[in-house]
């Protein structure tokens, strides 16, 4: 665009918008197209921030009008993803006033609003004794995790949390509202399970929720100085874990700051966390060899199921990170060599982690969409805190280097919650590629919409 043709669609989006929208030198501009990844600098042509459903209908429709793109986002924990796309020419759709959560406690289910957080369900579902299939942090968006498919703590016991949305009332790029499900436009339903925001603004969605008042939970912690011996015994222990326990391991480097417990600030510790869904005896049989290792801290215990959220320790505010992540085969022992080494010599890399996955999340449900199963044993997702903007290129490197380090044993399948910037999209939807990007020609045959993982 000229700067002529830049002034020119401005002013009209102004006039079908209003106060709507935000435009570079509005007041709340700036705030408005800040992800919660603070270490990705979003500059959109315009933020609009949609209060209803006709909201995002108007934005859609004068976005075709003047022909900008759009790209929806909730919260912007998948920033680094949509990084990929150019926004100069889009409009961003922050949907972070549209939350909120019902839920059903007969048929346990929720309806829920397009920009909510986990923390919105889980706040509505506990009451009734019920949980969702939310991820490890409270704050991410239900619509961006659950339609890239969302692998929670329960995964190995209920698959991915993709395959419980039972339906979305999508606005798509021809600016209708319309309800998308199994039995109503079965086949964008069966698109936008995996193609998300690639084929429209999703504004509500109903999921089914898990029957869990209270779980086994919690984390145990080793000095990494034990991280040779617990990561091996780990490894071996995931090897025949019930599909009822979904855990993880990670090796944190937390720099010394008075904000983090003495028990992390300034040390390099090896945690293993997760969820058992078992009773009290069972459970404590089936942690007993982890236990046998002798943690410094063992929090595991029954707790409630909404308080799950923090067991990961992941950050309660925006902060500024890269990440890269990819699924393995298996994890021998030269594997867990291989990922002790990259965890612990590797600049830039802050948090190196491997989760069991597989069970229900390695096997496709009858009548699942784009996106339904996992076909790998274990997720590896490598973190890099981003204090300053000249930490990017480290943290980016050092991610990726992680990543690599284990490619011996990489699954030709991708994770796509947790994949970010840098690496094309297509391996991530598999055998729905040629489908979905059918789909997307009939659906958005302009390419309206500009999407974390895009279908192109
Ligand atoms: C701290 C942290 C913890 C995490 N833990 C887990 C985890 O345990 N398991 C897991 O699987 N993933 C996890 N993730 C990854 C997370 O699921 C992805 O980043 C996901 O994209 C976040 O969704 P969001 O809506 O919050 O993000 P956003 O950046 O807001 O959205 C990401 C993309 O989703 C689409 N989208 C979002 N909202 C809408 C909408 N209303 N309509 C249409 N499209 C929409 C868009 O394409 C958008 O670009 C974690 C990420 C972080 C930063």
């Amino acid at each position: 665009m000229t700067i002529l043709d830049i002034v020119d669609t401005a002013a009209r989006l102004r006039e079908q918008l209003g106060g709507r929208i935000l435009l570079p030198g509005d007041d709340a501009y700036d705030t408005a197209r800040t992800p919660w990844n603070l270490a990705i600098d979003q500059r959109p042509f315009a933020v609009a921030r949609p209060e209803s459903a006709e909201d995002v209908v108007d934005v859609v429709n004068a976005a075709a009008a003047l022909g900008l793109r759009v790209a929806p986002q909730s919260t912007g924990h998948g920033a680094g993803a949509l990084a990929d796309s150019d926004l100069s020419g889009a409009i961003l759709v922050s949907l972070s006033a549209l939350r909120g959560a019902t839920v059903d406690p007969v048929s346990r289910t929720a309806r829920v609003l397009g920009g909510s957080q986990w923390n919105d369900v889980l706040a509505e579902a506990a009451p009734h004794g019920l949980t969702a299939m939310h991820g490890s942090a409270g704050d991410v968006g239900v619509v961006g995790y659950a339609l890239s498919g969302g692998l929670s703590f329960y995964a190995r016991a209920h698959g991915l949390a993709v395959n419980l949305v039972r339906g979305v009332q999508i606005v798509t790029a021809d600016g209708c509202l319309v309800r998308a499900s199994a039995d109503e436009n079965p086949e964008l339903f069966w698109a936008v399970r995996g193609g998300s925001g690639a084929f429209g603004i999703v504004v509500s969605l109903e999921i089914d929720l898990l029957p869990y008042a209270e779980v086994v939970a919690g984390m145990m912690l080793w000095d990494a100085t034990q991280a040779p011996r617990v990561a091996h015994a780990w490894a071996e222990w995931t090897r025949t874990a019930p599909e009822s326990a979904t855990t993880s391991m990670r090796l944190m480097h937390f720099p010394p700051l008075p904000e983090l417990p003495p028990f992390l600030s300034g040390r390099s510790v090896l945690v293993i966390d997760g969820v058992v869904l078992e009773d009290d005896a069972t459970a404590d049989a089936v942690l007993a060899p982890l236990r046998a290792l002798a943690p410094e801290l063992d929090t595991v215990a029954r707790i409630p199921s909404a308080a799950v959220v923090h067991m990961h320790m992941d950050p309660p505010e925006p902060s500024p990170a890269a990440s890269a992540g990819g699924m393995l085969v298996g994890l021998p022992a030269d594997a867990v060599d291989a990922w002790l080494d990259a965890s612990t010599t590797i600049p830039g890399l802050t948090f190196a982690e491997i989760r069991h996955v597989g069970g229900a999340a390695a096997r496709r449900p009858s009548r699942s969409g784009a996106l339904g199963a996992l076909d790998a044993e274990y997720l590896v997702a490598g973190i890099g805190m981003v204090p300053v903007p000249e930490a990017a290129a480290a943290a980016q490197a050092g991610v990726h280097a992680f990543v690599a380090a284990l490619a011996r044993w990489h699954a030709p399948v991708l994770a796509l919650t947790f994949i970010d910037g840098g690496v094309a999209n297509g391996p991530g939807f598999g055998d729905a590629s040629a489908r979905l990007r059918e789909l997307k020609a009939i659906y958005d045959p302009r390419a309206m919409f500009a999407a974390a993982h895009p279908v192109d």
